[in-house]
């Protein structure tokens, strides 16, 4: 039978009572408003979705939060499941007003558009250390499920015709604004953003929206409701169901997403089949703000992943993310990435120190396990890995292959530590070119006797931070 991670870490720990505590994930359910147990109906088929961008403009560090948080959660539950039991999909919403605007704005076509946001997207996570998911369903591809699913709803008196589209009746649903506990007037409010003088009923939101005169035929799709286009919380109903069936285990997202989104789609989902739940843990991370306000694009306080990537290694932005607990906020500064820099030039300069080391395969080490089990405590994890890398650089040689393992194996839990120690020293590729071509410049002017240049060459990079080790097979450097 297969092992599950927690349980073989277990056998390393002689305490039995610790066993039950260790071996659960537990996961702190907005449904139900405290941690759980996490118990998948299918061992076997672990499903989680996660809501995805709208494609339209570059991601900012903020969106890049739960891509990040639920990357781990994904690799947790691969160990602990097996890689092959868990499925795991992501959106792309391809089709929105504001992809129209946008569009409409700079006149190029909507595929242009999102096919090149898309492209962007899936390069900076690739770069922020995320696996790729089982599935990137994107909202075009599945009109088809999303009008079936349309059809249930009005077939079971859920959803009326309007002028201006199709709307799901809020009052059809007697458990409404159960994940979110608004009550009607706090649910109305947040509805009336969705104007429509054909809603029955304020609280109303639709599901498919009339085309309007002017508006792109590649954002227009025939119906049995009229030409039209899909509200945003039927897209996630009905890929969530194509891709991974009517009940998924986990659905996560940004805790803006609760109301309405979130609240809309288990509405639509539950609604059309029979009652029964679409999501059995629904995960929220809290928001990432600078000066204390939340980064959002209509406020303008953005940092983008892209640019941040120019000036930063993508496994420190990954750390910096990793360093608060998902539910709580987080405060995005340049002391926070210089921090998350110093972290990781410790944890791989302990892997330096062990770069001979032979490694045999090595679990995960316990406490590591045990932070990211109960509820996806990063900074706990995180300060395990600094523990372990503290133990690294005094032990003795016969407890190294141990040690160097249990950072691997940890870093790789979280995403982070897979690259070589000595390629991180040295920095990016495109710095360490740059490096490479002045170190090369300084032996030249060395060896046409120039030292004035040589010296200036070997100042300017200790001014950066960069040493130069003259030795007899040449010179090389290092980062200090
Ligand atoms: P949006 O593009 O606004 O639909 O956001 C995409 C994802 O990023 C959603 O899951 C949001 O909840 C999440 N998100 C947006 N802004 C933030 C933020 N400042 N901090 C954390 N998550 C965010
Ligand atoms: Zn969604």
């Amino acid at each position: 039978m297969r092992q599950p991670a927690c349980v073989q870490v277990l056998s390393n720990i002689p305490n039995v009572t610790e066993r039950p505590r260790l071996m659960e994930i537990r996961l702190t359910n907005t449904y139900a408003r405290e941690k759980q147990v996490f118990e998948p109906s299918d061992p076997d088929r672990v499903t989680m979705y996660v809501c995805g961008p709208t494609v339209y403009s570059y991601a900012h560090i903020g969106n890049a939060r739960p891509p990040v948080v639920f990357d781990v959660l994904y690799r947790l539950l691969r160990a602990k499941f097996g890689a092959d039991h868990v499925v795991y999909a992501v959106n792309f919403t391809d089709v929105d007003d504001k992809i129209i605007d946008a569009s409409q704005e700079t006149g190029e076509p909507i595929s242009t558009i999102t096919q090149r946001y898309e492209q962007i997207y899936r390069e900076d996570m690739a770069a922020l250390g995320n696996l790729e998911p089982t599935f990137r369903p994107r909202a075009t591809e599945h009109i088809g499920d999303m009008i079936a699913l349309m059809e249930d709803l009005a077939a079971k008196g859920h959803a009326y015709q309007g002028e201006s589209g199709l709307w799901f009746h809020v009052p059809s649903m007697e458990t409404y604004g159960r994940l979110s506990k608004r009550n009607r007037d706090d649910m109305i409010a947040g509805a009336r953003v969705e104007v429509g003088a054909d809603k029955k009923d304020p609280a109303d939101f639709a599901l498919w929206k009339a085309a309007k005169d002017g508006e792109p035929d590649a954002a227009k799709w025939d119906s049995p409701f009229g030409v039209g286009r899909p509200g945003w919380a039927i897209e996630c109903s009905a890929m969530a169901k194509a891709k991974l069936g009517e009940t998924i285990d986990i659905h996560g997202g940004g805790q803006d997403l609760i109301f309405p989104h979130h609240e809309n789609e288990i509405a639509q989902s539950e609604c059309a089949h029979g009652g029964k739940p679409f999501a059995r843990y629904w995960l929220h991370n809290g928001f990432l703000s600078m000066d204390s306000e939340k980064m959002s694009k209509s406020l303008g306080n953005v940092k983008l992943v892209h640019q941040l990537l120019e000036k930063w290694p993508g496994e420190v932005l990954r750390m910096a993310l990793l360093s608060a607990h998902y539910r709580g906020p987080l405060d995005w500064t340049d002391a926070l990435l210089e921090q998350s820099r110093a972290t990781l030039d410790r944890l791989y300069n302990a892997l330096r120190r062990m770069s001979d080391v032979v490694v045999e395969d090595v679990e995960p080490p316990a406490g590591l396990v045990a932070a990211l089990c109960d509820d996806l405590n990063t900074p706990q994890a995180l300060a395990e890995l600094s523990r372990l890398a503290t133990e690294a650089n005094k032990a003795k040689d016969a407890d190294k292959p141990r040690l160097k393992g249990e950072l691997l194996a940890g870093g790789a839990l979280m995403g982070l530590l897979q690259q070589d120690p000595d390629q991180w020293a040295r920095g990016d590729d495109s710095d360490a070119a740059r490096i490479d071509a002045l170190v090369a410049e300084r032996i030249a002017a060395r060896k046409a006797k120039d030292f004035a240049k040589a010296d200036q060459i070997r100042n300017d990079l200790a001014a950066e931070g960069v040493e130069i080790m003259d030795g007899p097979q040449g010179s090389t450097w290092r980062k200090v």
